[in-house]
């Protein structure tokens, strides 16, 4: 299967390239992966000696370091990665982060293993990437993906500093860590937040609006949410709680919950983290990926890749779909949908959020100071001062709200927030309007991979290739 993914994401990647003229032989120096490794080492667990299978692929270099999640799944493949990897070059590409593309993988079941079994296994696996500079500061920065979060990368951390204990940048060496060890503020719901912002810029755009011929407006509108993770719970609740969206079906493991008013999404995860599951929360039903077919307004696979394929494309009713996962819509699935007027926001795009704000967390432990912290006692004696003159020529006191707004300042949280949405704005605009102007370009997916391309094309032009 995950063959299948890395086919998708090269079939993408040849129909884009065609389209931009290059040197000849590049556009196949930029399509490989450039190395991949792989990684069989042993952790004495249980009475016995076990042995992990890990994968690390560096799919670029035209940046350093390159960056890109570690997964944790029974699904990882070295296919999966290298294609995971491909993705990231183009996705950093796309959202203006100066990292070349990279992604790993542990074969493992999370479940099936204690919290200090992980440990031990995360901390043998990172020193086994650390030989081969396969994580560094400068080098290759993992984050987390399906099956590792904060925990996992402050293992990582730990572990690459105590290998290297003078290294002044050692936190930089991943991202996705807690706050309290070298994190950032809002990056645990980066990806989620992401694609809350990029739906809010794609409803900015009535002419793309108009081509789903759905009404104007996020309020109101009924989705579909295949997997209730860091990225689907984030982006679930955020669009229900802030944008008035209804969530009117989540598919999980094990089953969905149906709710045509609106699911309580906060409720749900509450259960989830109960439980261990959704059985039992009020709507659940033991149906699964046909939920995917179910009316609705907008559909958003956040669980993993190839859900929709050419067995179930034609069967999918929502006019839009956002790919919060990475590789959910095969090439066939693509092409259908594409033919039927489905209108597809990208993962290339759409789940940007989370290296976009770890490239905000590596600056961060780069400049070993939290941001906003220099501005922010300037910035109010700066408005109390323009507070002050305003009240003093029009004799009227200044609005209370405005007041508190204008005093509050940039705090860490604020300023990735406006990072995030003003780098998802912009790109969504380069992507609409490629989409738009340029006939040869059929959908939103050739139009993001065509300019990330382009740019991954000029950094070679600069190096004079
Ligand atoms: P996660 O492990 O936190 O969540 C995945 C969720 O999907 C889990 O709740 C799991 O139970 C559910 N799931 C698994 N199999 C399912 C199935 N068959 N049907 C329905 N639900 C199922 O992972 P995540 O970090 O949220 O990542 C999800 C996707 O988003 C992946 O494709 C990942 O590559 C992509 N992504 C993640 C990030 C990030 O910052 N975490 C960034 C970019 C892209």
């Amino acid at each position: 299967m995950s063959n299948v993914f890395l086919q998708s994401v090269e079939k993408v990647y040849d129909q884009a390239a065609k389209l931009i003229p290059m040197a000849p032989g590049l556009d196949h120096k930029i399509k490989v992966t450039n190395s991949s490794y792989i990684v069989r080492f042993g952790v004495r667990l249980r009475g016995k000696m076990q042995t992990f299978v890990g994968y690390r692929s560096v799919h670029s270099e035209h940046f350093e370091p390159v960056k890109g999640g570690i997964r944790y799944s029974l699904d990882v493949s070295l296919e999966e990665v290298e294609a995971l990897a491909m993705l990231m070059t183009f996705k950093c590409a796309l959202v203006e982060v100066p990292f070349g593309g990279s992604k790993g993988g542990l074969y493992i079941n999370p479940q099936d293993w204690s919290e200090e079994e992980l440990e031990r296994i995360t901390r043998r696996f990172t020193q086994e990437l650390a030989k081969r500079d396969l994580i560094s500061p400068s080098q290759n920065v993992p984050a987390p993906d399906m099956g590792t979060g904060e925990r996992e990368m402050a293992w990582m951390a730990d572990e690459y500093r105590r290998l290297n204990s003078i290294e002044i940048n050692a936190w930089a060496c991943v991202t996705g860590k807690p706050v309290g060890k070298g994190g950032i503020q809002g990056r645990v719901e980066a990806t989620g937040r992401g694609v809350q912002y990029a739906l809010r810029a794609f409803f900015d755009h009535p002419e793309d609006v108009k081509k789903t011929g759905l009404t104007p407006g996020l309020s109101g509108k009924r989705i579909i949410v295949q997997g209730l993770g860091n990225v689907g719970y984030h982006a679930a609740l955020f669009l229900s709680e802030e944008d008035g969206a209804m969530i009117t079906h989540v598919l999980e493991r094990g089953g969905s919950v149906v709710n045509p008013k609106g699911i309580n999404i906060r409720a749900l995860k509450d259960h989830m983290a109960t439980h261990g599951s959704i059985e039992g929360f009020d709507g659940f039903t033991a149906s699964g990926m046909e939920m995917l077919e179910e009316d609705a307004d907008i559909l958003i696979p956040a669980a993993m890749e190839l859900v929709i394929t050419d067995s179930n494309a034609s069967r999918i009713k929502t006019p839009l779909i956002i790919e919060a996962a990475n590789g959910p819509i095969t090439a066939e699935a693509d092409e259908i949908l594409t033919k039927r007027g489905t209108v597809i926001i990208p993962d290339l795009y759409a789940n940007a959020g989370g290296v976009t704000v770890s490239y905000f967390e590596w600056i961060k432990n780069l400049s070993h100071i939290r941001f906003g912290r220099m501005q922010r006692r300037e910035s109010y004696d700066h408005f109390s001062a323009i507070i002050q003159g305003v009240e003093a020529m029009t004799g009227k006191p200044f609005p209370e709200k405005q007041r508190q707004h204008a005093l509050t300042g940039s705090t860490e949280l604020t300023l990735v927030r406006s990072g995030l949405e003003d780098t998802m704005r912009e790109a969504y605009a380069n992507i609409s309007r490629e989409w738009n102007t340029n006939p040869d370009v059929p959908n939103m997916r050739i139009a993001a991979m065509k300019i990330a391309i382009e740019r991954v094309v000029k950094s070679y032009g600069s190096l004079g290739i």
